[in-house]
C-alpha cells in the first residue's frame, strides 16, 4: 500500500473590524434586527456608487507588514460575477490581479518544531448577506446585514501537510489578526473562517494531487476534523481505484462527513474584471513607513521576550501571550508587586485563569483587577500570608469588594512568625502526643507530617511554615 502525504493550502476570511462597511457608510454591528444595517449601496440600488472606506486599506496594509509581504504600491477592485440571493448587485467586489497584499509568510509552531508557511496574498473584498432558510416555511429570508463588510481574504502556499500544521497556522494567524487590531476574531459570529484545500499525493512524488475544497469552517475543532475526514475519504477513493475530482465540499459538523457542494464543471465562471466604479488604490512609501512605525509588538517576538526578560518557560510565555490584553496584565502585576515574575506567571496562568475560564469571562472583565493581585502576591512574597492563605484571600477578592490587605486584616490571617507563640503551641501538641513523638524517634519520618498538620490546625493555618518546621526538627530530635 502506498505511503500518502498530505498536501493543504488554507483560504482564510478575516472581518476587518472597522466601524462602516468598505464601500458604504451603513454599520457593520452584529446582531442588529435584519436589513436594518443595509443602506442603498449594499442593496445595489442602481445609480450608488462605492466609496472605498480607508480603514480596511490601512487593516490590510497593517496586516501585509505584519507577515513581511511585499504591498502593491498599486491595487485593483474587480467585479466577480455571480448570482445569489444574498448578492443583490450580481457581483462581488473583490481583487484579482493586483491584490494589495503580496507574498509573505507565518512562521508556526508545531511539535516544537517552528515551520515557515508562505502566504500568496491577501486582497480586500466585500462580504455578501445571508439566507436563512429557518422559520420561512419554504421560503428563504434574506439578510443584508453583513452585505458589504469588509473582509481579508488571506490565502496560504500549499504548504501544510497535516490537519494539526492546518490548526497550527490557523491558531497563530488568528492569535495575529487580534495582536494586529483588524479583527477581532470571534468566530460564533463568523468573524474568522476558513476554506481548506486538500489533496494527497504517493510520498516522494513531487506533483501534487486533485485538491478539494471544503468550505466556510468556523472553528478550529472543526478544521482539524473536516482535513483528517477529507485526507481519510481520497485515500479510501483513490486505493479502491477511484480519481478524486476537483470539487467543493461542505463539512457536516452534525455527521462529521464532508459532502459535494458543486464540481469543477458546474463552477461559475465569474467574468471578472476591473470595477469601473472604483479607483485603483495607491499606497505610498510614507503610508507603509507610518504604519511599520506603530505595528505593535508581535506574538513571536513577546513570547521570546517574555522568555528572556522574565525567565518563564514555553508553556507560561505562550499562555501569557496568547493575547495582548493577558500579556499587558501580567507586566503590570510584575511591575507593581515587584515580585518575582514566576510567581506573578503561575498565579495568573493558575487561580486567576481558572476562575476567569468557570465564570467565563475575559482577562479585561477580571473581577480582581492588577492592582488587587499585586496587592496579595506582595504579601505573600514577604510573607506576611502563606500559600495557602494566599488561595483563601484570592478567592475573597474575587468578590471585587475589598483589597487584598483589607482582607487579611479584617479576617485576621497574617502569618505567625513569632517564634514565641509558635514554640508554645508546638509544645502542647507534642505533650500530648507521646505515641507519635515515640514513632518519630525511632526513625519513623512520615510522621512528621502528622505534627506539621497539627500545629498549623491548632493556628489556623497562619503560622509561618519554614518556622513551623524548623522548630518542630528542633523540639523532636
Ligand atoms: P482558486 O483560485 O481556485 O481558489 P488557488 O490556486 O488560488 O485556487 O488556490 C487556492 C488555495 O488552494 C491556496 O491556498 C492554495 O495553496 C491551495 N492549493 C492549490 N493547489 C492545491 C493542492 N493540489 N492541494 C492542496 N491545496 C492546494
Ligand atoms: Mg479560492
Amino acid at each position: 500500500m502506498a505511503q500518502w502525504e498530505t498536501v493543504i493550502g488554507l483560504e482564510i476570511h478575516t472581518q476587518l473590524s472597522t466601524q462602516s462597511k468598505i464601500f458604504s457608510g451603513a454599520s457593520t454591528a452584529y446582531g442588529a434586527e435584519p436589513n436594518t444595517q443595509a443602506c442603498a449601496v449594499d442593496l445595489g440600488l442602481p445609480g450608488v456608487l462605492p466609496v472605498l472606506n480607508e480603514d480596511a486599506v490601512h487593516k490590510a496594509v497593517i496586516f501585509g507588514m505584519a507577515i513581511e509581504a511585499h504591498i502593491a504600491p498599486y491595487s485593483v477592485f474587480a467585479r466577480k460575477n455571480y448570482f445569489y440571493p444574498d448578492l443583490p448587485k450580481g457581483y462581488q467586489i473583490s481583487q484579482m490581479d493586483l491584490p494589495i497584499v503580496g507574498i509573505g509568510y507565518l512562521d508556526i509552531e508545531v511539535e516544537g518544531e517552528i515551520k515557515r508557511v508562505g502566504i500568496t496574498r491577501a486582497h480586500l473584498e466585500e462580504d455578501a448577506g445571508k439566507s436563512l432558510h429557518e422559520s420561512f416555511h419554504g421560503l428563504s429570508g434574506i439578510d443584508l446585514n453583513r452585505a458589504g463588510t469588509p473582509l481579508l481574504e488571506i490565502v496560504s502556499e500549499p504548504d501544510l501537510r497535516s490537519a494539526k500544521e492546518a490548526v497550527a497556522y490557523m491558531r497563530t494567524l488568528h492569535e495575529l489578526v487580534r495582536y494586529l487590531g483588524i479583527c477581532d476574531g470571534n468566530m460564533q459570529e463568523g468573524s474568522f473562517r476558513c476554506d481548506a484545500n486538500v489533496s494527497v499525493r504517493p510520498k516522494g512524488q513531487q506533483e501534487f494531487g486533485t485538491r478539494a475544497e471544503i468550505k466556510n469552517i468556523n472553528s478550529f475543532k472543526f478544521v482539524e476534523k473536516a482535513i483528517n475526514h477529507e485526507i481519510e475519504r481520497q485515500i479510501a477513493l483513490i486505493e479502491n481505484g477511484g480519481t478524486v475530482v476537483q470539487e467543493t465540499r461542505l463539512y457536516d459538523s452534525v455527521k462529521d462527513e464532508t459532502r459535494s457542494m458543486r464540481s469543477k464543471e458546474e463552477a461559475n465562471d465569474y467574468r471578472y474584471f476591473p470595477d469601473p466604479d472604483l479607483l485603483p488604490v495607491h499606497i505610498s512609501e510614507e503610508f507603509k513607513a507610518k504604519i511599520k512605525a506603530e505595528l505593535p509588538e508581535l506574538p513571536q517576538a513577546k513570547k521570546q521576550r517574555f522568555k528572556t526578560d522574565y525567565t518563564l518557560d514555553d508553556e507560561n510565555a505562550s499562555i501569557l501571550t496568547s493575547s495582548i490584553a493577558l500579556a499587558n496584565y501580567f507586566e503590570a502585576v510584575v511591575k507593581l508587586s515587584r515580585c518575582e515574575a514566576k510567581l506573578c506567571a503561575n498565579w495568573i496562568t493558575g487561580d486567576l485563569s481558572a476562575a476567569l475560564n468557570k465564570a467565563n469571562l475575559d482577562i479585561n472583565d477580571s473581577p480582581v483587577s492588577v492592582e488587587r493581585l499585586a496587592g496579595l502576591l506582595a504579601r505573600l512574597a514577604d510573607n506576611t500570608i502563606s500559600g495557602k492563605i494566599a488561595k483563601q484571600v484570592f478567592e475573597e477578592l474575587w468578590q471585587g469588594i475589598a483589597t487584598a490587605d483589607e482582607i487579611i486584616e479584617a479576617k485576621g490571617l497574617k502569618q505567625i512568625t513569632d517564634t514565641g507563640a509558635i514554640e508554645a503551641i508546638i509544645d502542647g501538641i507534642i505533650a500530648a502526643n507521646e505515641k507519635q513523638v515515640e514513632q518519630y524517634r525511632s526513625g519513623n519520618e512520615k510522621v512528621f507530617a502528622f505534627f506539621v498538620g497539627q500545629v498549623m490546625k491548632a493556628m489556623q493555618g497562619k503560622a509561618n511554615p519554614a518556622e513551623v518546621n524548623k522548630i518542630l526538627k528542633a523540639k523532636l530530635s
